[in-house]
């Protein structure tokens, strides 16, 4: 993948969302969807960062190639680290290097054999058809509990999406299906071969108690981990503030995303995120140096 210097004046200047979902995974709008609905809600800089799967990053180049504007590659890998599932996204990769694909792939298999796992599980509470369900809505590769509470609320079993997950898919109810994803340090080593910055995603919503979220931000650290996202979509301003200390207590470069979703999430939307607080550093600081990855 050729590096090139392209964007790299109006990339200091603009809105950057590092986070964004496309229905490569668990996203409704295709890549080139996204990207057009990026750039007329402002963003100068968007990271695609589907959960454990990079192909929809070509698509998005190419329309963020003809609008003018940067398109970061990006990934969002699945980790299990002391029985929680964490979310680390990765920036500015190369997403053609082997060992991070040969890693996701491992996920996207564990991803397969659980959406069968819940279907036999929701079968048990009489629900029919789950897995035939979800995995016609999800239309890539990728099956995740979104396309589980989108099928739920389609044939009328719950009303939105937050209920499937409280009633059936969230942690211990009876859908949910433990599970077993990347190391930390797995995720974090395939984001830095692949030449990308590892990010902790929303770290405002984890359930750790305040002593396990200091041990795991030490740990992420240990490993390579080098920044976090101070300002997330799914944040309270409170959360955005006290990330933005963390990340200057423990020297860690801020993101900032979205985790936008879809236009049907109007909670989560593109391109009125926080301001990045100007005691932080930026983790695109370098990225115009080093140059943005606008080519597949
Ligand atoms: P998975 O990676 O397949 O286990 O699914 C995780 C995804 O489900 C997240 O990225 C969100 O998109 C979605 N999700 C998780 N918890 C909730 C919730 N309580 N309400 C709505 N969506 C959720
Ligand atoms: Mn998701
Ligand atoms: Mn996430
Ligand atoms: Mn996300």
């Amino acid at each position: 993948m050729a590096n090139t210097y392209a964007n790299s004046v109006s990339a200091l200047t603009s809105r950057y969302d590092l986070h964004t979902h496309s229905m490569r995974s668990d996203g409704t709008l295709t890549p080139a969807d996204l990207v057009t609905r990026a750039h007329a809600a402002g963003i100068g800089v968007l990271a695609l960062t589907d959960h454990d799967v990079t192909d929809g990053i070509e698509e998005a180049l190419r329309t963020a190639n003809q609008l003018g504007m940067s398109l970061i590659a990006g990934v969002e890998i699945s980790v299990t680290w002391q029985g929680h599932t964490v979310h680390i996204v990765g920036l500015n990769i190369d997403a053609t290097h082997r060992p991070l694909q040969e890693g996701l792939a491992r996920l996207r298999a564990f991803r397969e054999w659980r959406a069968v796992e819940i279907g036999r599980r929701l079968q048990k509470k009489r629900i029919d058809q789950a897995y035939e369900g979800a995995r016609r809505l999800a239309q890539g590769e990728i099956i995740g509990r979104m396309h589980f509470a989108r099928f739920l609320v389609d044939q009328g079993y719950v009303r939105g999406h937050q209920q499937a997950f409280r009633q059936f898919l969230g942690h211990g109810k009876p859908g949910y299906v433990p599970a077993q994803w990347a190391e930390l340090s797995e995720a974090v080593t395939w984001i830095r071969s692949a030449g990308g910055r590892a990010v902790v995603a929303h770290p405002g919503r984890y359930t750790m108690k305040p002593g396990e979220l200091q041990d795991f931000m030490g740990a992420f650290q240990d490993c390579g981990g080098e920044a976090i996202e101070v300002i997330s979509g799914s944040h309270t301003p409170e959360a955005n503030r006290r990330f933005e200390l963390v990340a200057c207590e423990r020297g860690f470069l801020a993101s900032v995303g979205s985790d936008f979703h879809g236009p049907e999430k109007t909670w989560m939307t593109l391109g009125r995120l926080a301001e990045l607080p100007s005691a932080c550093i930026p983790v695109w600081r370098d990225w115009e140096c080093s140059g943005l990855r606008t080519q597949p």
